[in-house]
């Protein structure tokens, strides 16, 4: 169903600050940011091999990212998947009776289309499947 890891999303409290620690001290090269409204959260990728390093700010206090630092503090809030056919994975999913946060996909950030797996049901962790075409 998965076909690789796509990217770890890791929650900061100051964007600008965190991504010098991947640009500046792991010379990693900014993709670039993007604010995405209806997540209250604004978010930088930073390419590495296949995969990517997405750094999510929140624009609200009330946002998920907002929220989930209030309580845990910075640190990798999600993993992410890259799916061939996101609809196909979480009717499938949904089937096994599976958790979901999504039951359809919704806009991400660079225009993909995501969708979340509850931690309840994936041994306590966040995971997002994503689909970008
Ligand atoms: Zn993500």
């Amino acid at each position: 169903m998965v076909v690789k890891l796509d990217h770890i999303g890791i929650a900061v409290s100051n964007l600008e600050e965190t991504l010098k620690v991947y640009t500046d001290l792991l010379g990693m090269k900014l993709h670039g940011t993007e604010t995405v409204e209806e997540q209250k959260v604004k978010t930088a990728f930073l390419p590495i091999g296949e995969s990517e390093i997405e750094l999510l700010e929140t624009t609200a206090p009330d946002g998920p990212i907002g929220k989930f630092i209030e309580a845990k503090g910075q640190g990798i809030q999600h993993i992410a998947f890259k799916v061939d056919d996101i609809e196909a994975a979480l009717a499938e999913l949904k089937s096994k009776g599976v958790r979901l946060i999504d039951e359809k996909p919704r806009y991400g950030a660079g225009g993909a289309r995501i969708a979340f797996l509850h931690p309840k049901a994936t041994g306590g962790v966040l995971i997002e499947l994503c689909q970008k075409d």
